[in-house]
């Protein structure tokens, strides 16, 4: 099963991934999480992509694709997996259909999680992670990003009719119990 996790950031994402990833049995990518891990590791994709993470930006598009890329070809991910993060752009959701249709794969679904903004930013603010983007300019600037960039995407997929629109408030066991409503039809 191959399933896009989706949403701005703080919706919850990540959370959601991890419990998709346990009970489903499928890896979870994460590209926000590669990315943080290099700059630990100081390695030189971190160099390359810390001041464009603190920012708030978007690392270049050919970057994303090529690590995704390959990513997905550990066996590992043979079997499904779930993309957190990715596809981000409109460049990258043609890419990663390429990639798809270059294995003869499909994708199961796309899952938006649907979070009212002020919400986001009181989540991202709270929730302590330590992470170096997660200021107030910070979540501010990526909610800019996330619409003028990222919700594009979505139209590209609602022609696919690959959408699935999931409530993201309430408890964690809640909304996990809502996706998997979606994903074991
Ligand atoms: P959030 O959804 O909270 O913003 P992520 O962990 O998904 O967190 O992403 C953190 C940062 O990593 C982004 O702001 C961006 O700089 C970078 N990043 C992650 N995924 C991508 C991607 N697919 N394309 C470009 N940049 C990305």
């Amino acid at each position: 099963m191959r399933v896009i996790i989706f949403g701005p950031p703080g919706a919850g994402k990540g959370t959601q991934a991890q419990l998709i990833s346990e009970k489903y049995n499928i890896p979870h990518l994460s590209t926000g999480e590669i990315f943080r891990s290099a700059i630990k590791n100081n390695t030189s994709l971190g160099k390359e992509v810390k001041s464009i993470l603190d920012s708030g930006e978007l690392v270049p598009d050919n970057k994303v694709v090529d690590l995704v890329e390959e990513e997905l070809q550990k066996s590992k991910y043979e079997g499904g997996y779930i993309l957190d993060g990715f596809p981000r752009t409109l460049p990258q959701a043609r890419a990663f259909d390429d990639i798809l249709k270059k294995n003869d794969e499909s994708l199961k679904a796309l899952l938006l999680l649907k979070v009212p903004e002020e919400e986001l930013i009181e989540r991202i603010l709270s929730r302590g992670e330590g992470r170096s983007d997660d200021t107030k300019e910070g979540v501010i600037k990526r909610l800019r990003v996330y619409e003028e960039e990222t919700r594009p995407v979505l139209n590209y997929y609602r022609k696919q009719n690959a959408v699935e629109e999931v409530k993201g408030i309430g408890s964690v066991e809640d909304i996990f119990h809502r996706i998997t409503k979606i994903l074991s039809d």
